[in-house]
């Protein structure tokens, strides 16, 4: 495994690679979510390209930025192990040289849930996302279907600028009690992180209602945040039923939605989501 820190060496270790290239975008602290997205590149990839990278742009209060987990030699010790061929590590002013001043910036689908929430997070995503496409030229790119925006608003990025790396999201791995793996949960105590397995619980209980005939969605929205509710160490950021394609809440459930919420435990803001139908 190679590891780069340069887009110059990224540029001439690719500049040989088998094809195709297969690129999996990461912030580190990898877990069996990130495993899972390598598998996947390594069993359509003859070259695996992963990048680390913890980009200040998608992070709106500095201290979530700061406090955001790191250690590279377990995360390099990983992604070897994982089958990853070249890990890109740049620095801040490598991804952003000095002048650097141009932002992708997604429209609608970029807009409500985490977009309302974290004002220019995407636009954040979006232009680190471009960055790595045209620095990796990746047939394939993988993504996590536990960011399920983030999957939409690069899709349509990639769709409107023409870019040619394929979109390609994977499920979300969980831990046995539900709750999604993330970097974030290393925050949490073990208290915290035991209950934190109400996130699941609480999109199961809505989608178990959808499956059950419920058409309308703010039933549906409450049934969620009554069980949020229902654990004091968790306050609520948003709870959603949306078009699966447009985001847009809904007002009737026609079989299909798109359950998704945040929730802040002991400081630490979840995500998680349930597609259902
Ligand atoms: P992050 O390092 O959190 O920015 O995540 C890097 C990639 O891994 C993103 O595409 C995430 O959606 C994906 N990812 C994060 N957690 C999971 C998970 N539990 N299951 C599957 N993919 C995940």
């Amino acid at each position: 495994m190679q590891v780069v820190r340069t887009r110059a060496d990224l540029r001439a270790v690719l500049a040989g690679a088998r094809r195709p290239v297969g690129l999996v975008p990461t912030m580190g602290w990898l877990h069996a979510g990130h495993v899972s997205l390598v598998e996947r590149a390594r069993a359509e990839s003859a070259t695996v390209v992963m990048s680390i990278f913890v980009n200040p742009r998608q992070f709106g209060e500095a201290r979530d930025f700061e406090q955001y987990p790191r250690n590279e030699a377990r995360d390099l010790a990983m992604a070897e192990a994982a089958g990853v061929d070249v890990v890109f590590a740049p620095g801040v002013e490598e991804v952003y040289p000095p002048g650097f001043d141009t932002v992708v910036s997604v429209g609608a689908i970029a807009r409500p849930l985490e977009g309302a929430a974290r004002p220019g997070h995407f636009d954040g995503v979006a232009t680190v996302v471009a960055i790595l496409f045209a620095l990796v030229g990746a047939e394939r790119a993988y993504f996590g279907a536990k960011d399920y925006q983030q999957v939409a608003v690069i899709r349509r990025m990639a769709l409107d600028l023409a870019l040619p790396t394929e979109v390609v999201p994977c499920p979300t791995v969980r831990e046995p009690d539900g709750l999604a793996l993330s970097s974030r949960n290393a925050r949490l105590s073990a208290d915290g992180r035991a209950r934190a397995a109400v996130l699941h619980r609480a999109l199961t209980v809505g989608g178990d209602r959808i499956r059950a005939g419920e058409r309308s969605a703010d039933a549906v929205r409450e049934a969620v945040a009554r069980v949020l509710g229902e654990e004091a160490a968790a306050s609520v950021d948003y709870v959603s039923a949306a078009d699966p394609d447009t985001l847009a809440e809904l007002h009737e459930i026609d079989g299909r939605a798109l359950l998704s919420l945040a929730v802040r435990i002991e400081g630490v803001r979840l995500i998680d989501n349930e597609l259902v139908g």
